[in-house]
């Protein structure tokens, strides 16, 4: 028997070109190739007599080889086998197209063998019924072969289909999988009190199922079984950090009551209820001396930065340092103004630093002059994009670390960041800062748990008052001209648009995706003329980009034509209209997100997809965005169409599909949740449950500290 963890190197009927074949595919060891998963099945259960087959049906038959002979088609330079199979009702024609090779597994066969297929059956010119390229099985005879470990892998059940590459083929995956499935040893990592509760198969009976199921029940328990322990997984690594978390040390802000009422009554503005409940949740954490964990969680325009001030505002009082990161530097830049402003006569020492830039309020400095006055702490609130935070900046005495948009921060990111900002010196060096993250991906309270369960979380689900409505519509092709007539009229009365398109530069592959530089370049020269116009997108340099932002902020510029590096919290209130070229290209959360830019002021705003893809199912899609400006609602809608990568993009998430796939599935989160929590409440350590201790510490080292 085989460990999972041994190399597949050590399977000696394995060619060094198979092995180079899987290692391409990421498999490196037997848990990587027994993990490997399909993501689909074909069923080919049905067995079907020859004389009983009809066109275009999924079936499987077995037979006798006939004749079979390859030739190569002068035309198309293609080889094609020709087999002839038998079974007692008649016979039919098998093609495989290139699949003559010296290695390949036709080579097995010849006349006189017994063969089964799997695969759609067609009709040729002459009307003749036939298979093409479909799967097929050397068999000994015409007996079943659905005994234990003796059955067909690649025919007459339900297939399993692998995601694949050049150097693999389905046919190889399955061989392989099968064989090996009876060699490696399988120790179940779940608590059997757990499995037994969940009624769920165990480890290596959920491996023959996910591979080989004899039908769909087998296939979607196994699948849920694996995900589940994904989730429970995480779920425990959760909860454990979060405990060791608490175990930290943090500097207590305590509540000055009059000085925050003063600073909440300076605002322009009321608070809504949910800021309020956010900013109170805050500062009750930051008044502990354990250092607070907290997601904010509020779609874009509900009003995140301003609670965040308060944060900021409570750790000045009492002589701390505080720093907030954004994403990206037009976002850091805009952050530095507004809470430069937010908190104009109270507190002076605001710094900024980005990859380009040093501040200290009005006052340009150096770099190097900028984080002289971090470390001696004559900087109190610092913003920062992250490319800034290097191993030389050091506070005084850092209290509070707040990272905004943090969805837009890889896993991997938020892990430097958390350890950078825990390791940063914060002259004492017993303390943690207190750590806050807001996000404005509006992802239902189940979800958000899976994936930071090891926060708190404040929602703000309400917008400011007053605020309106942002009338979306979905815009075909024959629509555009009165589209443009429109964008004309509201730019007469001074209002100002955005544009977005999908990407920077003309793409040969994808023609029909509009890219910024050509769409600026034809909106300019006919379509637009009339209007003053201004390009951005993410290639640009942060002084350019930053010069036209600030024309389009000065009204010099009408309309803005972007790519969506714009996405990211831009703050224009006398921008009304917000057009998306290739709108069906983008998820709902993000189109979404891109509306957000609109309808910050007190004009009407617009929000128009414009879409080439007459496609009904891409248009009920978006005009889903059309119906409500809800954002939780539209995640919710997107998580149930799409999945919730989307939330985290592809690899953000560290989890694996199998998991990603199934976090739909909000009970099994709630459930991964409970008995996680069980587990641990049983045992914290994990002492009791060795392997699962030992998985935990895994995915620990893996997501956490890397
Ligand atoms: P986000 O949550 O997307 O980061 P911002 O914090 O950028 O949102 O706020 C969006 C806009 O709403 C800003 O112009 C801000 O000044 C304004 N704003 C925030 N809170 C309120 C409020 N309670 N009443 C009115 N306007 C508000
Ligand atoms: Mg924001």
């Amino acid at each position: 028997m085989f460990s999972l963890s041994d190399s597949i190197e050590k399977l000696s009927f394995l060619k060094k070109k198979e092995i180079t074949a899987l290692n391409s595919l990421g498999i490196e060891n037997f848990q990587d190739l027994i993990y490997y998963f399909p993501f689909r099945y074909e069923n080919y259960s049905t067995q079907k007599e020859i004389a009983s087959l009809t066109a275009g049906e999924n079936a499987t038959i077995s037979g006798k080889v006939i004749s079979i002979k390859s030739s190569r088609t002068w035309k198309k330079r293609m080889m094609i086998t020709e087999c002839l199979v038998q079974d007692h009702s008649g016979n039919i024609k098998v093609i495989w197209y290139n699949l003559a090779s010296p290695q390949s597994p036709l080579r097995f066969i010849s006349k006189g063998k017994y063969i089964q297929i799997s695969g759609k059956t067609s009709i040729n010119k002459k009307n003749e019924l036939n298979f093409q390229h479909p799967n097929f099985q050397l068999i000994n005879k015409l007996a079943p072969q659905n005994q234990e470990n003796n059955f067909s892998a690649q025919t007459g059940r339900l297939l399993p289909i692998y995601p694949e590459n050049q150097k693999t083929t389905n046919y190889f995956l399955r061989r392989i999988i099968k064989r090996i499935l009876p060699l490696v040893e399988v120790p179940e990592i779940l608590p059997l009190e757990t499995l037994k509760a969940n009624k769920f198969p165990s480890r290596i009976d959920a491996l023959k199922k996910i591979h080989f199921p004899k039908n769909e029940t087998e296939a979607i328990l196994a699948k849920k079984r694996f995900a589940f322990e994904k989730i429970f997984l995480m779920q425990l690594v959760f909860l454990q950090t979060k405990k060791s978390w608490e175990k930290n040390l943090a500097v207590p802000i305590p509540f000055k009551e009059k000085s925050i009422k003063e600073l909440v009554q300076s605002f322009p503005f009321q608070l809504t209820l949910a800021q309020k409940k956010a900013a109170w949740q805050i500062i009750k954490d930051l008044e502990k001396n354990h250092p607070m964990n907290r997601l904010l969680e509020g779609d874009v325009g509900s009003g995140k930065t301003v609670v965040a001030v308060m944060a900021l505002f409570s750790v000045t009082q009492k002589k701390y340092q505080s720093i907030i990161l954004a994403p990206t530097e037009v976002l850091a830049i805009q952050h530095f103004q507004n809470i430069s402003r937010l908190l104009e006569k109270k507190i002076k020492n605001i710094g900024l630093l980005t990859s380009s830039k040093s501040l200290l309020g009005a006052e340009n400095l150096t770099k190097k002059e900028l984080l002289k006055k971090i470390a001696n702490g004559q900087v109190s609130i610092l913003v920062a994009t992250h490319a800034a935070l290097q191993k030389k900046v050091s506070f005084k005495n850092l209290a509070l670390t707040i990272i905004d948009e943090q969805h837009r921060f890889g896993v991997d990111q938020r892990a430097f960041l958390l350890k950078k900002t825990a390791s940063i010196n914060d002259g004492e060096k017993r303390t943690t800062p207190h750590l806050l993250t807001m996000t404005a991906t509006p992802i239902p309270r189940t979800l958000s748990l899976a994936f930071f369960g090891d926060l708190d979380l404040s929602i703000i689900d309400e917008y400011p008052q007053g605020r309106k409505q942002i009338i979306t519509k979905v815009v075909a092709e024959e629509e555009r001209k009165s589209f443009y007539t429109f964008i004309e009229k509201e730019v007469a009365l001074g209002r100002q648009v955005f544009v977005i398109c999908p990407l920077v530069e003309e793409s040969s592959k994808i023609s029909q995706v509009k890219s910024v530089k050509a769409e600026y370049e034809r909106l300019k020269k006919d379509t637009l003329a009339k209007l003053r116009l201004g390009i951005l997108h993410g290639r640009m340099k942060s002084e350019e980009k930053e010069a036209i932002m600030k024309k389009f902020k000065n009204r010099e510029i009408d309309v803005l034509i972007s790519t969506s590096v714009i996405e990211v919290g831009i703050d224009i209130p006398n921008a009304s209209i917000i057009a998306i070229e290739g709108a069906e290209r983008f998820g709902l959360s993000q189109l979404h997100q891109l509306r957000g830019r609109v309808g910050r002021g007190a004009h009407q705003s617009y929000c128009f997809l414009l879409t080439s893809s007459g496609v009904p199912k891409t248009t009920s899609r978006l005009s889903a965005m059309e119906k409500t400006n809800d954002g939780f609602k539209i995640a919710q809608y997107d998580l149930k169409l799409r999945g919730p990568g989307q939330f985290f993009g592809k690899n953000q998430s560290g989890a694996p599909d199998i998991a990603m796939q199934s976090l739909s599935d909000l009970k099994l989160i709630e459930i991964a949740r409970l008995e996680a929590k069980k587990i641990l409440d049983f045992d914290f350590n994990l002492s009791k449950f060795p392997l699962l201790k030992k998985e935990v510490e895994l995915i620990q080292q893996k997501t956490h500290w890397e």
